[in-house]
C-alpha cells in the first residue's frame, strides 16, 4: 500500500479506491491524479476544480506534498542542484542537467546510502531513509516546475535517472512503484523507456528487474574488473561477487529486445583503477562473460575533500577508453556537469554552500 497520507504516491487506480471509500465519485479521483501530476499541483487548494469542501477534507486527512526545497545552486554550465527535505528532516537530493535536446534530471531513491562505496560522498551520510514513491516522483514534480513553472509544458521532454543518493535497489519496492506512476497517460507520462536506473550490484534485485514486464534501462556500476580491488572500493562486491554480478547482467542482456543495450558504468580512480592493464581485464571480463549488448560508461572521478582518490589524468582517460574499444567494447567518456555547486556523480551529501550562488527564490 501506498504511504496513507502523502496521495502522490497513489496510482490512479489507488486514488479510485480510496475515494470510493471516502464516498466521493469516481472522477473526482481522477482530477486529483491530474493535479498532483499532470498539473503538478503540490496543494489541494490549488485544485479549483474540485468543491471547497472536498479541498477541506483533503486537507484534513491527507497531503499533496511531502517534500520541501531547501536551497537551490545553478552550476555555470546550467545543471541545477536542489537539496530538498523530507518531512523529517532528511536530506534528499536532485539535479536537473540541460542538454540541447533533452532534459536529465538526476533523483535520489534512498536519503544517504548504506552501500558505503568509496569513493562516493553520499556513502558518508550512511542511510537515513528510504524514500516513499510520493517522495520520489515529487522531486520529479518539484525540479520541473522549478524550471518551467507550476504545471508548464516541457519542451524538450524528460530522461530520469535513477542516479542521487541511494541504491535503488535497495528501495525497489517504492521505485518500482514510482516508476509505474509516472508512466501514467494522465500524470507525468515519463515512460520507462525514458528512464535508467544504476545499481551498484544488487544481484537479486537485477534478477527481479529483468523479469518486469515495462521496465526501465538499466546500469550496472563496476569500477572494478577483480574481486580483490573491487571488495576494497565497493564493499557490496562481498555479499555478490563479480562472478554472480555478471551472470546477472547476462541474464537481463537475454532479456533486451534488438537494438537495446545496458551499461556498465566505471569511475575512473586515477592510479587505482585506469591502468591500461585493467583496462584490458575488464575487456576480458566482459568476452569472458559473453556479453554484447553492454556499452561502457566511464566517469572521470569528481573528487571532494572527504574522499582519498584523484582523477585519472585526461590522456589515461584517452587510454583506457581506446583500449576498451580496440577490444570490441563500446566505451564513452562521461562529461562531469555541475562540479562547481557539488551536483556532479558521487558528489550528493546535502551540503549546504553558504558560498555558492543560490537561485533565487521566486
Ligand atoms: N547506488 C547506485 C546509484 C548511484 S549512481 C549506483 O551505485 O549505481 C551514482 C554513480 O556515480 C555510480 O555509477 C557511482 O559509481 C558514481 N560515483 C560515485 N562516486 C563518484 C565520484 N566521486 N565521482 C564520479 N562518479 C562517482
Amino acid at each position: 500500500m501506498p504511504d496513507r497520507t502523502h496521495l502522490t504516491g497513489y496510482s490512479r487506480m489507488e486514488l479510485i479506491a480510496l475515494f470510493e471509500e471516502m464516498g466521493e465519485p469516481r472522477y473526482r479521483a481522477d482530477q486529483v491524479f491530474r493535479g498532483l501530476h499532470e498539473r503538478r499541483l503540490t496543494s489541494f487548494d490549488a485544485m479549483t476544480d474540485l468543491p471547497k469542501t472536498l479541498r477541506e477534507r483533503l486537507n484534513e486527512t491527507a497531503a499533496a506534498s511531502a517534500l520541501k526545497i531547501e536551497s537551490r545552486y545553478t552550476s555555470v554550465d546550467g545543471t541545477r542542484r536542489f537539496l530538498m527535505r523530507t518531512l523529517d528532516g532528511n536530506p534528499v537530493e536532485a539535479v536537473f542537467i540541460p542538454t540541447e535536446n533533452r532534459d536529465t534530471i538526476c533523483f535520489s531513491s534512498q536519503s544517504g546510502c548504506a552501500l558505503d562505496c568509496d569513493f562516493c560522498l553520499t556513502a558518508k551520510l550512511g542511510l537515513l531513509e528510504n524514500l516513499t514513491a510520493g517522495e520520489i516522483i515529487e522531486q520529479i514534480i518539484l525540479v520541473l516546475n522549478d524550471v518551467y513553472g507550476v504545471g508548464g509544458e516541457t519542451p524538450h521532454g524528460t530522461n530520469l535517472v535513477a542516479m542521487g543518493e541511494g541504491e535503488p535497489f535497495m528501495n525497489f519496492k517504492n521505485l518500482t512503484r514510482a516508476i509505474e506512476i509516472m508512466a501514467d497517460e494522465k500524470g507525468l507520462f515519463i515512460v520507462p523507456g525514458r528512464i535508467t536506473v544504476s545499481t551498484a550490484g544488487v544481484v537479486p534485485k537485477i534478477h527481479e528487474f529483468a523479469a518486469l514486464e515495462r521496465r526501465p534501462n538499466l546500469a550496472i556500476s563496476l569500477s572494478a574488473a577483480n574481486d580483490e580491488l573491487r571488495d576494497r572500493i565497493m564493499p557490496v562486491n562481498k555479499r555478490w561477487p563479480i562472478n554472480e554480478l555478471l551472470s546477472a547482467a547476462k541474464n537481463f542482456e537475454k532479456t533486451l529486445k534488438r537494438g537495446e543495450r545496458f551499461t556498465f558504468e566505471y569511475v575512473l580512480l586515477g592510479g587505482v583503477n585506469d591502468s591500461d592493464e585493467q583496462a584490458q581485464e575488464l575487456a576480458g571480463l566482459i568476452s569472458r562473460h559473453n556479453l554484447r549488448k553492454v556499452k561502457v560508461n566511464l566517469i572521470p572521478h569528481n573528487p571532494a575533500e572527504q574522499l582519498e582518490y584523484q582523477p585519472s589524468t585526461p590522456e589515461q582517460v584517452k587510454r583506457f577508453k581506446a583500449i576498451l574499444e580496440s577490444n570490441g567494447v563500446s566505451a564513452y567518456v562521461r562529461t562531469p556537469r555541475g562540479r562547481d555547486i557539488y551536483a556532479a556523480c558521487g558528489q550528493l551529501a546535502a551540503k549546504q554552500e553558504p558560498n555558492l550562488v543560490q537561485i533565487a527564490k521566486r
